[in-house]
């Protein structure tokens, strides 16, 4: 069984130290004002690829052992960008597979880290395919964006830099998906700090690690189209470490409506002037809507990316309508 220490995190600190930025923590008023106390925003979109993915990604690849023949995998959002990103920076090579139905700006983007794009299939089944094959025929490394210790521990010092910079917190609101990053965050916040609350929050439509929390054991969940897309797929059946950190350090899973985060994006850009990605949103979603119960503070969450649809985004500020797949959300302009 792999296990995961506090000290792990640490390492992983030293080793991403000036590839992946520490990044700042800072309050927002108006969230404060309605929780009743600090609220604070730790803003991984000032990461170079403006998501906290870098971490875990720069963290696994400068670890591996034989780097030489280079790494795959077949992210198509933050995770394909890290590991592009951690790829050049270490001087090897990045294949990032992605079927053919992904758009062209998301190609551009990660050739524009230096990566190699290979287009393979019609799905991300197929990608993923493609991603193992070149393992086994050329000798790449796959990256996991979310079940890998040294991703984990890399994603966990977020933790660290919480906790450090604020001991007092007292609630940790963190977006959840494969878990990655909530079981690193959990792993460093609770191992530093027993007391401290951590809450891991998702979209309520296609959560997987909440779905497989509540069945005891990895399960597939549909999944849907969502503002949340970061927070989208599933967390694999034959899961080896995220889900276990989930189960063993999370105090809550809580979920939101895709109403509620078309809210909070509007929340969080026209009060704290914050261009965020709907994943990222989460957390002042669950306050928003009420759905934390008492909430002892100060509080933190993570605004975990900035890699949003920016079409989809200027919608929102408008107050306009968003279609996803065969859900409709009706707009509603921002009002404090
Ligand atoms: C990947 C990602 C998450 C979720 O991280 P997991 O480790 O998969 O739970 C949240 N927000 C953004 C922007 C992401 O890219």
């Amino acid at each position: 069984m792999i296990s995961l220490t506090l000290s792990d995190i640490f390492e992983a600190r030293r080793t991403i130290a000036g590839t992946a930025s520490d990044t700042p923590l800072v309050p927002s008023a108006h969230l404060s004002a309605r929780a009743g106390g600090e609220f604070l925003l730790k803003l991984e979109t000032t990461q170079p690829v403006g998501a906290f993915k870098l971490r875990g990604a720069v963290n696994a690849v400068f670890k591996l052992e034989d780097a030489t023949r280079g790494v795959t995998c077949c992210s198509t959002g933050n995770h394909g960008r890290g590991v592009a990103f951690a790829a050049r920076a270490r001087g090897i090579r990045a294949v990032i597979c992605m079927s053919s139905l992904v758009p062209q700006t998301k190609i551009d983007g990660i050739k524009a880290l230096g990566a190699e794009v290979h287009i393979v299939g019609r799905s991300q089944d197929e990608a993923l395919a493609g991603s193992l094959r070149l393992c086994a025929e050329e000798g790449l490394t796959e990256i996991s964006p979310f079940d890998d210790p040294q991703v984990i521990a890399g994603q966990g010092t977020i933790g660290l830099e919480i906790l450090e910079r604020r001991p007092d917190i007292a609630t940790l609101l963190v977006p959840l998906s494969g878990g990655g990053l909530a079981g690193g965050v959990a792993l460093a916040a609770k191992t530093i700090k027993p007391s401290v609350r951590v809450v891991g929050i998702s979209m309520d439509r296609g959560a997987a690690m909440h779905a497989s929390l509540a069945a005891g054991r990895p399960v597939e969940v549909e999944e849907v189209a969502s503002l949340a897309d970061s927070l989208g797929g599933g967390i694999g059946l034959d899961n080896k470490l995220s889900f276990r950190l989930c189960r063993d350090h999370l105090d809550d899973v809580i979920l939101v409506t895709e109403e509620e985060i078309y809210r909070a994006l509007q929340t969080h850009y026209f009060e704290d002037r914050l261009v965020c990605e709907g994943a990222s949103a989460v957390g002042a979603a669950a306050l928003i809507a009420g759905r934390l119960g008492d909430l002892a503070g100060p509080v933190a969450t993570i605004i975990t990316g900035r890699n949003v649809d920016m079409a989809v985004f200027s919608a929102i500020m408008r107050g306009a309508d968003v279609t996803l797949g065969d859900y409709r959300i009706t707009g509603v302009p921002y009002a404090a």
